[in-house]
């Protein structure tokens, strides 16, 4: 098989998956049988890259009863030896980031740059600073309690990332967690899984089935705790209807369709870099991606001029070569969905305007590209298209701004660009999304929160918030800062 440009790492990726060949579930602090086997493929070239095993309800049973077992001295250990083993698991992580980095961009198809700079450098970032956590807990939080165990559902978008956003804080707390990965991008899942072993994290803390949506819905209804899901609005409104009245708490983080404000005062070379982070990054799948651009009339053609020949400058291609800014959609049925939405919005009036260049001619690829004139009725600009294509809208007013950015069901992110303080936190406080950022985008941090308002979920995943979203009893009294504001 030829990859290209690689990483040395890359050989050493395959060898190890060549060693196993198939992957069973990790219950118990082992590798069990595989059975039931599917294939997962490299979506930049549409070769089978594992036989991964299809979870049954009997193997989530026999997970939930081993996290069960061990949650009790888990939950014992004093906060310090829970945090040591966090810092181990963070240390092994980052010995094994190039591994890792290759097996995110081999099963997931974003570009190497991506998950190297970013996805695993923040998901080591995760367990350092949840490790630190555990050691404070006791005292921040006295009188809290865990949950127990956790059922922890997560996305194909961010494999190591969302594991991290979930199992970090879980274990911090003392709870113990059975994880399932998204049935596309089980891999580093599964390298995890052998980390855990290594590194002597007590048999049952972790537990990862994998399979699709099947396997995730037999953890929804097993006897566990809490479930924390991260997914579609969909999907996570069947969770919350199978969870109703069952006790389990639960946290959902779901779809968006976020906007990305430029007033006339912006600076626009940084807000064009903006978009490139906003909608270009990740391939677009991304949750809280800027996907709707709202710009200001008096500097919408300047902007829009700007923006295109940054698009006609991005590289499409090889996810494994450096030099790329765009690799792959996750899978074929992902692509077409991404295409149909697109279409629509073209039928709906907007006007299409793609990076030029030829594309791979395996793999699920998808040029970049720009919506514009949607109208706020046009499907492209109320569904979430997850995928590299952003609407752009003009306004004339900061009212008008503000009417657009809340025109949607969604409510997960907000990015505001504006060289006037004032003007952009007057806006801010008006625009209803859990996450808010000015003069910037997708920026991530373990010491906040993050989470939705709307259909875009609830509960937080870091900082305070996140940690409290695995602890029970009494709220604590906010911070004095947080009375403050
Ligand atoms: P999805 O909802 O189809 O799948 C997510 C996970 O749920 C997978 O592991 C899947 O196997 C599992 N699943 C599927 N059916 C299930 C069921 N009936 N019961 C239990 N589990 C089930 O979503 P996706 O297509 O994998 O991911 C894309 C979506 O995730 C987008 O809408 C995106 O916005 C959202 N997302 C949100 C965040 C956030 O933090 N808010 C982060 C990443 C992705």
């Amino acid at each position: 098989m030829d990859y290209g440009p690689a990483p040395e790492s890359s050989a050493e990726v395959m060898g190890w998956l060549g060693a196993r060949g198939a992957f069973g579930h990790y219950i118990d602090g082992g590798f069990t049988t595989p059975a039931d086997t599917f294939a997962t493929e490299n979506p930049a070239t549409g070769a089978t890259l594992a036989q991964i095993s299809q979870g049954s309800a009997e193997d989530v049973a026999r997970a939930v009863d081993a996290a069960r077992k061990a949650q009790p001295k888990w939950a014992k250990l004093s906060g310090h030896q829970r945090a040591k083993y966090l810092y181990a698991l963070a240390r092994s992580l980052q010995k094994r980031a190039r591994f890792l980095a290759v097996l995110e961009t081999l099963d997931n198809g974003k570009p190497i740059r991506e998950s190297r700079d970013v996805d695993i450098p923040l998901a080591i970032r995760h367990f350092y600073h949840h490790a630190g956590w555990a050691e404070m807990l006791a005292d921040e939080f006295p009188g809290l309690a865990p949950h127990g165990v956790c059922g922890q559902i997560i996305p194909w978008n961010f494999p190591l990332l969302m594991l991290a956003w979930k199992i970090a804080p879980a274990l911090a707390a003392g709870n113990t967690v059975v994880l399932k990965p998204a049935e596309q991008t089980p891999l580093t899942a599964l390298a995890f899984a052998e980390i855990c072993a290594e590194i002597g994290l007590p048999k049952g803390v972790v537990n990862i089935v994998t399979g699709d949506g099947r396997t995730g819905a037999a953890l929804t209804a097993a006897p566990v705790d809490k479930i924390a899901f991260t997914g579609s609005t969909e999907i996570g409104r069947e969770i919350r209807r199978a969870t109703a009245g069952s006790g389990k708490a639960l946290t959902l983080e779901l779809g968006g369709k976020s906007p990305f404000v430029v007033f006339a005062d912006a600076d626009l070379d940084a807000a064009v870099e903006g978009v490139v982070d906003a909608i270009w990054f990740n391939q677009g799948q991304v949750c809280c991606a800027g996907s709707r651009i709202l710009v200001a009339e008096a500097v919408a053609n300047t902007f829009t001029e700007r923006l295109q020949t940054r698009l006609s400058k991005l590289r499409v291609g090889d996810p494994l070569d450096k030099c790329t800014d765009m690799g792959p959609i996750v899978s074929a049925t992902q692509r077409q969905r991404v295409a149909a939405l697109v279409s629509a919005g073209e039928a709906a009036g907007a006007t299409l305007v793609q990076c030029e260049g030829q594309l791979p001619a395996a793999g699920h690829f998808f040029a970049p590209g720009l919506l514009i004139g949607a109208d706020p009725a046009n499907p492209a600009s109320t569904e979430e298209i997850f995928g590299p294509v952003a609407t752009l809208t003009t306004f004339r007013t900061p009212e008008e701004a503000v009417q657009l950015a809340n025109n949607t069901r969604y409510g997960l992110a907000a990015s505001i660009w504006s060289e006037n303080i004032t003007l952009a936190l007057d806006i801010a406080s008006q625009v209803k999304a859990g996450v808010i950022w000015m003069n910037g985008t997708n920026l991530f941090d373990a010491g906040a929160g993050f989470g939705g308002m709307r259909e875009s979920g609830f509960g937080r995943e870091g900082g305070r918030e996140g940690m409290l979203a695995y602890l029970r009893g009494p709220s604590p009294k906010p911070r004095p800062e947080a009375q403050a504001s």
